[in-house]
Formats: structure tokens, sequence, C-alpha cells
């Protein structure tokens, strides 16, 4: 099969479309042919190598969606044809962080495309239970625009962030993927957002997507104009993923006993924190890593009622994969990019 793979680490020129033997599934296992596959920054970090262990040649691509080609021995309720997406967060269902719904925390836990192969090819395979059925509501594009970035949105704002409605959420790296579902998670949840990004044309999607103040960061202070839109109080809940370039302001945006949630370090992992600050104003940091699959099949139901859309920046073909990550990694993007083999 076609597959946009690498042999070993480096930067976009490792990156090659390669003929690599089709997946051979096993009990229990389900063979995806691929439709669309969306593009997250982790593809990146893997690619340059991140020190974890990884199957080579590695085919990345966290977010698959496409139809069952193929099914193993023991597989029930999934046919041959049916159109699904491959959960890209995958762990053991056993252990205690699993039964409490914390299965990103699981020891087995793994990222599809990441310690597994992934969907940048014409063919995919995952165990039945982590393969979901999806609706004609959406394209396969668009499908595969949804579940990491949702399904992390969710857990920041509603799980580590407490979000409740009528809080103030400020939207750092509006025009993101992540930055897209968090206006949409924290708007469907009765949330004020506020959105901060890099251009007006960004802006104006996050506006569409139900942002209230829209802050270009090129131009305007970031905490100024949060205190301006707040009467002064700040935001009760900063969402932060654009790591070091921001940290300083997105902290100086946030109210007393406000929370702050992070998700990334696309800018940077090396941050400041004034201490005296953070205990005075009794102020929150959590981390978050994805999310759960009981958060995920939330996500989805609401992208099936169509009161989460996704938002896709651009559809590349697989082979022109080294353009869709050149693309991402400039930032000019607002939304995700997705490519279709
Ligand atoms: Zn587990």
């Amino acid at each position: 099969m076609r597959a946009m793979a690498f042999a070993r680490h480096g930067e976009l020129d490792v990156l090659e479309l390669m003929d690599l033997p089709r997946p051979e599934i096993g009990p229990g296992e389900v063979l995806v042919e691929v439709k669309a596959c969306a593009l997250n920054h982790l593809d990146v970090w893997v690619r340059r190598g991140i020190g974890t262990k990884i199957p080579m040649p590695h085919i990345g691509g966290c977010e698959t969606a496409g139809v069952i080609a193929e099914t193993g021995p023991g597989v029930k309720g999934l046919q041959v044809g049916q159109r699904v997406l491959i959960s890209p967060g995958q762990s053991c269902g056993r252990c205690s962080w699993c039964n409490e719904s914390l299965d990103s925390l699981c020891p087995e836990f793994i990222i599809a495309g990441h310690q597994s192969q992934g969907g940048f090819a014409e063919y995919a395979k995952a165990r039945a239970c982590d393969v979901l059925p999806i609706s004609q509501a959406w394209s396969f594009a668009e499908w595969a625009a949804i579940p990491l970035t949702f399904v992390t949105a969710w857990n920041m704002l509603h799980h580590r962030a407490g979000l409740r409605a009528g809080d103030t959420v400020l939207i750092m790296g509006a025009g993101s993927g992540v930055g897209t579902a968090g206006i949409q998670v924290a708007r469907q949840a009765g949330a004020r957002v506020l959105a901060v990004a890099s251009s007006d044309e960004k802006l104006k999607k996050a506006a569409e997507l139900g942002a209230e103040v829209l802050i270009n960061y090129q131009t305007t202070d970031i905490a100024r104009a949060v205190r301006e839109a707040t009467g002064g109080q700040g935001a009760d809940i900063v969402f932060e993923h654009v790591g070091a370039a921001q940290w300083g302001a997105a902290m100086k945006c946030l109210r007393r006993n406000g929370r702050l949630v992070t998700c990334g370090a696309t800018t940077g992992p090396k941050v400041e924190i004034d201490l005296r600050f953070f205990f005075t104003q009794q102020l929150v940091v959590s981390g978050a890593y994805m999310g759960s699959r009981s958060e995920l099949l939330r996500c989805l139901e609401l992208v099936e009622r169509r009161e989460f859309r996704p938002v896709v920046d651009s559809v590349y073909p697989l082979e022109q994969l080294r353009a869709a990550q050149e693309r991402m990694e400039q930032r000019a993007v607002c939304g995700k990019i997705v490519v279709e083999p």
C-alpha cells in the first residue's frame, strides 16, 4: 500500500512515499481503508524524535476516518463498508485510571500514529473497541478533523478547568485546531468567549464559532484587552496551548481564583511563574493530555447533532504530506489540515 512514512528521524525531507505491506489483522482487529487523516503538531515532534520508541518505518497520523475493509475473527457489531473513525487515544480499558475515565493516564495509553502506525497511508488497523462508527453528517475530511482536538478541548475545559455556564473563557491560539474546538466547547456550555489569534482572518472564523471579544495579538496588548472586556476582572479560565511565547500574557489575563489549563507547548516548553502573584491571586494551573473515551463519545454525539462542527483549513493529497506539514508549521492555519490517500 502507499504510505507517507519515514525510516529515520529528521526534518520534512525524511518523509517519503513508500510502498509498505498492508497491515495484517488478527482476532478482534479491524482493517480500515483510510479516506482522510488529519494533521497534528504531534506528527512533527514524532518525526523529529521525542525519545519514545516507535515502529520504523513510521507512519504518522493520529486522526483517521475511513471505511471498514476487513474484520478479524471475533469482531462483532462492525461491518465491512461501514464509515468509521479510529479513536486517537487507546488504553487498556481495565485499569483503575480507565475505570475512572482517566484513560490518558493509563500505563498502556497510546496515541494512534505515535506509538503505533497511523493513518498517513491507504490502510490502517485498530482494535475493534477503538473503531467508532460515524454517520454521513459530515465528509471524511471533516470527521477526521474532530476527535483529537475536541476530546482534548473537552477534557481541558469541562474536566480540568471546571467550566460552568457564565464563565469567561479566554482561548489562546484561537485559530488552531484545538482553539477552534475550545471556542465551541466553551460556547456550548454557556460560557462567554474571548479569542486571541495572530490575524483578523482567524479572528473572523473565531467570531463565526461564537467568540464575542476578538484580540489580534500582533496589534493589541492581550492582557489590557482582556481587562477592558471584563470590567478589569480578567478571565475565569484561560485555555492555553501556545507555550512559552504567550505564557506571561496568558497568566496576566486570569482573574482572582482563575484557572489556566494547558495542553501544548508549540512555541517552547520552558515558562516562568511569579509565585507571589500565583498564590496571592489563588490561581490554578492544570495540565491536560488528550481525554477519555467517554469524553470522545460525548463530543462525537454533539458533532453528529451539529452542535459542534469541524473546521477544516485545507485538504491535500496524501503524497503532498510534506507541503501540508510545512503549512502547519508556518502557523498560517485556521482549523485542521487533512490529507486524503
Ligand atoms: Zn488502563
